[in-house]
């Protein structure tokens, strides 16, 4: 199965990836954290990415596409992808239709994780990782007793740098402004699928899965 994971930022695309990827196999990508991988490790690309992203912008299309089709053609993505976060742009929708037919693998899907704006900006405000496991949590959503449960087994509630509100203001613009094209992108090619993303997460991954099946 090769599916993009379309929707604002805050609409749970990665809560969702990982779990399609615990369940199917199928390995989640996301531009997102090869990104902020890069920035970890300081090279002068990370560098660079890392300014980018604190403003909230995007990362030219031309390094995007690099990226992506370096990744594409990994032995692991070979029977199938969910792709999260990327495409941003109609250029790269389009160098993600051109890199797919080449390599004769078109898209299944192209899943839009539909968000109300107050529950957008609540779950990014209050999005946390656990410093120790990776886990992600929210200070409004989660149970009291894992976030707690984090904070006793000596870890912490790490915020996102980007998770700051003038960074998530920006985001959101960038993601009506340049992003929300690609909705009718892929309406046009008859490969796009409306999910209700509010609710748990099991309910929205239960939506998720009855669209593609
Ligand atoms: P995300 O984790 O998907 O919210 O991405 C975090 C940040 O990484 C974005 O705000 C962008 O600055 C950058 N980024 C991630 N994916 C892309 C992409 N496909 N094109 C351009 N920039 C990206």
């Amino acid at each position: 199965m090769r599916i993009v994971l379309l929707g604002a930022p805050g609409s749970g695309k990665g809560t969702q990836a990982k779990k399609l990827m615990a369940e199917r196999g199928i390995p989640q990508i996301s531009t997102g954290d090869m990104l902020r991988e890069a920035v970890a490790e300081g090279t002068r690309f990370g560098q660079k990415a890392q300014a980018i992203m604190e403003q909230g912008k995007l990362v030219p299309d031309d390094i995007m596409l690099g990226i992506i089709s370096e990744r594409l053609t990994q032995p692991d993505a070979a029977d199938g992808f969910i792709l999260d976060g990327f495409p941003r742009t109609t250029q790269q929708a389009l160098d993600l239709e051109e890199l797919l037919d080449q390599l004769g693998t078109p898209l299944d899907a192209a899943l839009l994780m539909q968000v109300d704006f107050d529950i957008l900006m609540k779950r990014l405000t209050g999005r946390r990782t656990c410093s120790k496991t990776g886990k992600l949590l929210n200070v409004y959503f989660s149970p009291q007793a894992e976030l707690d449960a984090v904070v006793a087994a000596g870890g912490e509630l790490q915020q996102r740098e980007d998770d700051n509100e003038e960074t998530i203001a920006n985001r959101l613009d960038v993601y009506r402004e340049q992003t929300e094209p690609l909705i009718d992108f892929y309406q046009k090619r008859a490969k796009l699928k409306k999910i209700d993303a509010q609710g748990t997460i099991d309910e929205v991954y239960a939506r998720l899965t009855a669209a593609l099946d």
